[in-house]
């Protein structure tokens, strides 16, 4: 397989475009594609803070080295924000990543746990609960995330999200009928206290990201999390990838359909005002913030 657009061997495929590519080629293809993406979303102003979400993770350590290569020029600075949920097992090797991939780029880095921000490691939290340790993952971590970002002063914070991520999210709120959550997935305009998310990668292919760290090579850690198989995401993303390889663009199409529509109900759907939560002063809809809620719930449990 020689590369559409020199004589060397390719090493990747792309049904969506026709495209072959060698090694610089891809690496050429993946950074103009995710310049892109932030180009027409304008999510990245000169002069801007950006807090990028790193895991240690394949996606996040793609984003932070994808960045890296694409802003060199600009006048943006990045810092790495790392998110320690307590999960034994896998988040100390995945920490370790992300430490390395900061230390290599010469990005700072601030880490922030569970334990520290909220009393309990993720761990902790899950045992005997009804509610699933995702839920708890997510949305604590949403929280830490914003918080980390005011206080380091951030304009944004980038999170790693690919096409995968984003065609599951978009079919699990289509599973769910949760039409208000599938609308939040558009690019919201700013609110009060809710630092701005942006997903450089969000038209990228899971495996384009993978490619792109082993062609670059940067260490990733590829475990998969012990709670991942326990939640709804697990189903539905295995249920992508087989529909994807048997009608190849099924993801993109997923996505963009999606799109299309959001569009059309744009004013129908408007983005809900955020008030400050009662408890900590952190955005939310009703008046009790949902890291605040299972707190409660977490405490209440705990006597
Ligand atoms: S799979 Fe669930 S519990 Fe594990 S890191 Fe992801 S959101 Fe958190
Ligand atoms: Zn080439
Ligand atoms: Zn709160």
């Amino acid at each position: 397989m020689i590369c559409s657009k020199c004589s060397e061997g390719a090493i990747v495929s792309q049904h969506y475009s026709g495209l072959r590519l060698c090694r610089g080629h891809f690496i050429q293809d993946f950074e103009s594609r995710a310049t892109e993406t932030v180009h027409k979303n304008n999510m990245i102003k000169d002069g801007e803070r950006i807090a990028v979400a790193v895991s240690g993770g394949k996606d996040s350590t793609a984003l932070l080295f994808c960045l890296c290569n694409i802003l060199a020029k600009r006048d943006v600075e990045l810092v790495a924000v790392t998110v320690d949920e307590g999960i034994a097992g896998y988040r100390d090797d995945t920490i370790k990543a992300a430490r390395a991939i900061a230390k290599q780029l010469a990005v700072e880095q601030h880490i922030v746990s569970f334990r520290e921000e909220y009393g309990y490691n993720l761990d902790e939290m899950v045992p005997g609960k009804k509610v699933a340790p995702c839920t708890y993952c997510g949305v604590f971590r949403k929280n830490a995330l914003n918080r980390a970002a005011k206080h380091l002063g951030a304009d944004k914070v980038a999170t790693g999200h690919n096409l995968d991520d984003e065609a599951q999210s978009v079919m699990m709120n289509y599973l769910k009928g949760d039409f208000e959550r599938l609308m939040r997935l558009r690019p919201g305009r700013a609110q009060r206290g809710l630092v701005p998310r942006i997903k450089p990668l969000r038209e990228m292919p899971e495996k384009e990201i993978a490619l792109y760290c082993m062609v670059n090579e940067v260490f990733t850690e590829s475990r998969e999390c012990p709670y991942a198989s326990l939640s709804l995401r697990a189903d539905v993303r295995d249920m992508m990838n087989r529909l994807e390889s048997l009608f190849p663009g099924t993801k993109q199409s997923t996505v963009q359909g999606f799109e299309k529509m959001a569009r059309k109900e744009q004013g129908g759907y408007a983005q809900m005002e955020l008030a400050a939560c009662r408890e900590c002063g952190e955005p939310c809809v009703k008046g009790l913030c949902k890291a605040c809620e299972l707190l409660g719930l977490l405490r209440s449990d705990s006597f």
